[in-house]
C-alpha cells in the first residue's frame, strides 16, 4: 500500500481568510482526480471542543455522525467531500493536554518531566497521524487554526516541521496561506506581509512550499515573481486566491491556478487524470440560473454573525439549486418580533425556519412567529429548539395547556410539554454530555416528513438535552399536533406536524449537518419546494 501523504495549511498575516475554503477545495480537486481525501483540523484553543462556546465567539459548532461537537470549517469539509469527518478530525489544544495530563496520571511517564517539547509535540504528532494510518486515505489535509508567530500556535508548528522531518521529502508539504493587501491611497497590492509570515514560519524551520494568496485584485505576473523570489517558492507555486461570488466558486478557481497539479507535483504523486467536477459544476450551473426565487425567514437569536448558522445557510443554497430557486434568506432577530409587529415583519415571507438554540433570550419572539406561520399556513421548518418551541405554541394555543413551557425555561411550569430527558437528569459536566451525533428515527407515512426523504427509516444528527415530553403526547395529537417520527428504541418524539396546514414540520434533530452539495438535504429541498408552491398561489 502507498504511504499516506501530507498536507499541511497554515495561515499568515490575518484570520478569516478562508483556510477552510481552500483545505476543502484542494481537497475537492484532489478527490476529483480519483484520490481518497480527508481533511482535519487542529484548533489552538484550550476548550477541549468548541460545543461549550457561544456562536458569537466561533460561530456555529458543527457536530458529526459520531458526536463529536467540532468546529464549523468541518462543515465545509463535509458540504465539499461528501464524506463524513469523525471525532478525529478536530483536535484542540485542551484535548491534547487533556490526553496527555491523563497519561501523567496513569504513570505512563513515570520519572520523566513532562514537557511541551516532546509530550505535546508528540501528542499532536500522533493524532496528525491516526487517519492516515486508517489506510483509508491517500492524502490527509491538516489545517492549523489560528495565524503562525501566534503564542498558542507555536507547538503546532513544531509538531509540522517535526512531522515533515519524519515524512521525508515529498510525502508532506506545506500550503501557507496569506493575504495581499490593497492599498487604496497607493492603488497598489502590497507582498510585504506575506514575506514577513514566511519569514516567522522559516524562523520555526518550515519553509512554505505553495503560496495561496488571498486578494481582491488579479496578481500581476511581476507580483506573482516577486512574491515566489522573496518568499523562496517555485513560481507555479504563487497561486492566486480571488474573492469570490460564492465558495463554491473557489475549486475551480483553484483549478484555473494550478493548485491541485502543483500540490501532486510536490508530492511526487501521478496527475492521473483531469479533475471530474461534472456533478460540482451541474450544482452551480442550478445555483447560478434560478428560474424563480422565495424568501425564506430565519428566526434566531444569534442572527447579527452569519456563521452562527452556516450549516442552515448552506443547505438552503443546495435545496435553492435542487429546485433552481435562489433562495433569498432573511435574518430575524428573535427578540425584536411580538405580536404587534409579526405581520409587519413575517407577512411578507414564503417560508419561515425558526433556529436552534439555549437558553430564555428571545424565545417569546420564537413563539410568536410560530403562531403567526400556523394560523397563517406559512410553511415552516423548526430545527431543535425550534421544533421544541412549536410544541410549546401549539400546546398554549391550541390544547389549552396555559403557560405550557419546557423546563430548560421554566424548571417550575405547570405543563413541562418539553423537558429533561431521564437520562440528562444527573448530568452536571456541560462539556460533550448533550444526546450527540446520529440517532434513527422512523417516520409515519402520509406525513410531510415522510414524503420529503421518501422512506421509513432514517437517521439524523442530534445536539440537544431537552425532549418532547410523551406524557402529553395524547392530549396534544386529540388537539391536532402529529408525531411523525419516532425513535425505534427510545420512543421519543423526534417530528412534529400539524394537521391542518400544508407544510409545518418540526424536528429536533438537525437536518442542516448533513446537506452536501452532492447531497442536498431531502427536509430542506421539501422545504424550500413547499416555499415555493405558497408563494406561486398566493399570486
Ligand atoms: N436548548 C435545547 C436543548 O438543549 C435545544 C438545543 C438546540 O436547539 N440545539 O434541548
Amino acid at each position: 500500500m502507498a504511504k499516506t501523504k501530507y498536507i499541511f495549511v497554515t495561515g499568515g498575516v490575518s484570520s478569516s481568510l478562508g483556510k477552510g475554503i481552500i483545505a476543502a477545495s484542494l481537497a475537492k480537486l484532489l478527490q476529483a482526480r480519483g484520490y481518497r481525501v480527508t481533511i482535519q483540523k487542529f484548533d489552538p484553543y484550550i476548550n477541549v471542543d468548541p460545543g461549550t462556546l457561544n456562536p458569537y465567539e466561533h460561530g456555529e459548532c458543527f457536530v458529526t455522525e459520531d458526536g463529536a461537537e467540532t468546529d464549523l470549517d468541518l462543515g465545509h469539509y463535509e458540504r465539499f467531500l461528501n464524506v463524513h469527518t469523525s471525532q478525529a478530525n478536530n483536535v484542540t489544544t485542551g484535548r491534547i493536554y487533556q490526553s496527555v495530563i491523563e497519561k501523567e496520571r496513569r504513570g505512563e511517564f513515570l520519572g520523566k518531566t513532562v514537557q511541551v517539547v516532546p509530550h505535546i509535540t508528540n501528542e499532536i504528532k500522533q493524532r496528525m497521524q491516526i487517519l492516515g494510518q486508517t489506510g483509508d486515505y491517500d492524502i490527509v489535509i491538516t489545517e492549523i487554526g489560528g495565524t503562525v508567530g501566534d503564542i498558542e500556535s507555536l507547538p503546532y508548528i513544531e509538531s509540522v516541521r517535526q512531522l515533515l522531518w519524519d515524512l521525508g521529502e515529498n510525502n508532506g508539504i506545506v500550503v501557507h496561506l496569506t493575504l495581499v493587501p490593497f492599498l487604496a491611497a497607493a492603488g497598489e497590492l502590497k507582498t510585504k506581509p506575506t514575506q514577513h509570515s514566511v519569514k516567522t514560519l522559516m524562523e520555526s524551520g518550515i519553509k512554505a512550499d505553495i503560496l495561496v494568496c488571498r486578494t481582491e485584485h488579479e496578481l500581476s505576473d511581476d507580483l506573482r515573481y516577486k512574491l515566489a523570489l522573496f518568499c523562496n517558492v517555485k513560481r507555479e507555486a504563487v497561486i492566486q486566491s480571488i474573492d469570490a461570488s460564492t465558495i463554491y466558486d473557489v475549486p475551480n478557481m483553484m483549478l484555473l491556478e494550478g493548485l491541485d497539479k502543483v500540490t501532486l507535483k510536490k508530492l511526487a504523486l501521478p496527475d492521473k487524470k483531469e479533475p471530474d467536477l461534472t456533478q460540482w459544476n451541474a450544482f452551480l450551473q442550478r445555483h447560478k440560473n434560478p428560474k424563480n426565487r422565495v424568501k425564506i425567514g430565519l428566526v434566531g437569536k444569534y442572527v447579527e454573525l452569519q456563521d452562527s448558522y452556516k450549516s442552515i445557510l448552506e443547505a438552503f443554497i443546495h435545496a435553492g439549486a435542487e429546485n433552481e430557486v435562489k433562495v433569498e434568506v432573511e435574518s430575524i432577530h428573535s427578540e425584536h418580533l411580538d405580536s404587534e409587529n409579526i405581520r409587519e415583519k413575517l407577512g411578507h415571507l414564503d417560508g419561515v425556519l425558526v433556529a436552534p438554540g439555549f437558553g430564555n433570550r428571545g424565545i417569546e419572539g420564537k413563539i410568536e412567529a410560530i403562531r403567526f406561520v400556523r394560523e397563517n399556513k406559512i410553511p415552516f421548518l423548526g430545527i431543535c429548539l425550534g421544533m421544541q418551541m412549536a410544541v410549546i405554541e401549539f400546546a398554549r394555543n391550541k390544547a389549552n395547556l396555559l403557560n405550557a413551557n419546557s423546563t430548560e425555561m421554566d424548571i417550575n411550569t405547570e405543563y413541562p410539554v418539553i423537558n429533561l430527558m431521564e437520562s440528562q437528569k444527573e448530568v452536571t459536566n456541560k462539556g460533550g454530555t448533550m444526546r450527540l451525533g446520529a440517532w434513527d428515527c422512523k417516520l409515519l407515512k402520509n406525513s410531510n416528513i415522510y414524503e420529503a426523504y421518501g422512506k421509513e427509516n432514517i437517521s439524523e444528527r442530534h445536539r440537544h438535552r431537552y425532549e418532547f415530553n410523551n406524557e402529553f403526547k395524547d392530549t396534544l395529537e386529540k388537539a391536532g399536533l402529529r408525531c411523525t417520527g419516532v425513535n425505534p428504541e427510545t420512543n421519543l418524539v423526534e417530528v412534529i406536524e400539524i394537521q391542518d396546514h400544508p407544510w409545518f414540520v418540526g424536528v429536533q434533530y438537525h437536518p442542516e449537518y448533513k446537506s452536501t452539495v452532492a447531497n442536498p438535504h431531502p427536509l430542506f429541498v421539501a422545504f424550500v419546494k413547499a416555499a415555493l408552491k405558497y408563494k406561486l398561489n398566493k399570486k
